[in-house]
């Protein structure tokens, strides 16, 4: 896991399709011997009254957004009453877009201290980062960004993976002594072993806690490495992803929404990125994105406009078009296929470029040789439209 802000929105990519609930990943967490508290899972108001905890119990309601508890979303019952009005209200709340569908119901237990231990996939290094501190609970880009020296972090050799060895460094970095030390590190061991089995890509546990009984993950994190699946039998979270999403689907475009207002289009993944990056760095907020991939015909050029522009909230579309064995001239058609005087701004360069520029230009519209300036210019268009 890097923490500079390109990174954060490949995971947003990631975390719509493959990132499990907290319920699901504790599943796993379970399957593999790390201790977690014994919870129940409810859909509805009613499968309350089989819950057998002893109170207090954490209501913790599973959506696939980070802040749950600032938004409402984890909530202590001292008692079924109490409970019951708590519950109502949750499954009533939507979660920065996400509806509560069900709860996670934990018994709640001692707190002596949180700690936080992840392992993440750190492409740069081309291994994965073990990454553990004992300023659990917060959010760990904000203890990196505020005392860096309080995070272990140490890159496993793929060959070799995650030896206990490694496990105890980290749990006597953090300060952990006596029996803890193995404890953590068998934690940790069972974690590298779910990212190698599972084919995962992070696994997280934030707050792992400190309890009279032990350490146990009071939360857990799952981000599946979604180019596995043809091997693995992974639940997939698909009632997460919004009607246009599954309408790109169909038509087999790579679409995701995020909170913006700049709606983006490109050709390949890389480049999507890179103008997200660009119209981030722009002070531009992406609405959405959508990649058409290699050689889109007119027709499927002007779908994907019509899928990116149905989204609320999109004031402008960056069109960003790097052209190998995608023609220009046939993205310039579908783009006035789809209609004219739109917000665009359009950057083409490639195969067949004159043609496109010329045919854009015949219908009213400028082409960019450059992603600068048709970021620029689309990030303008979006906050003139403000005014
Ligand atoms: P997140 O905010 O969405 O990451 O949700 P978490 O599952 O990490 O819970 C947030 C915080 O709630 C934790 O850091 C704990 O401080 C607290 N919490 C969660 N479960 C329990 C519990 O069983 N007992 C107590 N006392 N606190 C809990
Ligand atoms: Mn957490």
């Amino acid at each position: 896991m890097e923490l500079a802000g390109a990174t954060v929105l490949e995971t947003t990519v990631v975390e719509e399709i493959v990132k499990l609930h907290e319920y699901q990943a504790k599943e796993l967490f379970s399957a593999y011997g790390i201790p977690v508290p014994a919870e129940q899972l409810i859909e509805s108001m009613e499968s309350l009254d089989a819950i057998t905890l002893p109170f207090p119990w954490v209501l913790k309601a599973q959506v696939l957004v980070g802040g749950r508890g600032k938004a409402g979303g984890i909530k202590l019952a001292p008692n079924i009453a109490e409970a019951k009005e708590l519950v109502d209200a949750m499954f009533r709340l939507t979660i920065k877009g996400s509806p509560v569908r069900r709860i996670l119901v934990a018994p709640s237990v001692q707190i002596e201290q949180e700690y936080y231990v992840s392992l993440a996939l750190d492409r740069s290094h081309k291994a994965f980062a073990l990454i553990a501190s004992a300023e659990g609970g917060m959010e760990i880009e904000e203890v990196a960004r505020s005392a860096p020296e309080k995070i272990f972090r140490r890159d496993i050799d793929p060959w070799r993976g995650l030896s206990a060895y490694e496990g105890r460094l980290a749990a006597k970095a953090l300060g952990f002594t006596g029996k803890r030390i193995m404890e953590f590190a068998q934690i940790a061991v069972a974690l590298y072993r779910i990212l190698v089995q599972e084919d995962a890509e992070l696994v997280e546990i934030n707050p792992l806690a400190l309890t009279p009984e032990g350490l146990l993950a009071l939360d857990a994190k799952v981000i599946l490495d979604d180019s596995a699946k043809f091997r693995q039998n992974h639940a997939s979270n698909d009632e997460e992803t919004t009607p246009l999403e599954q309408k790109a689907k169909s038509l087999g475009l790579a679409y995701v929404e995020l909170d913006g207002y700049v709606a983006v289009i490109g050709c390949g993944a890389g480049l999507v990125m890179a103008s997200l990056d660009v119209l981030n760095s722009l002070g531009a907020k992406p609405a959405n994105f959508l990649d058409i991939g290699g050689g889109a015909s007119a027709e499927l050029m002007r779908q994907g406009l019509a899928i990116v522009l149905e989204k609320p909230g999109v004031r402008s579309v960056l069109i960003n078009i790097f052209a190998g064995i995608t023609r220009c001239d046939e993205i310039a058609k579908g783009i006035v296929d789809y209609g004219p005087q739109l917000p665009i701004s359009v950057r083409m360069t490639g195969t067949n470029e004159e043609l496109g520029i010329q045919f854009l230009n015949e219908h009213g519209y400028h082409a960019f040789h450059t992603m600068e300036e048709a970021a620029g210019h689309a990030a303008r268009l979006a906050h003139e439209e403000v005014r």
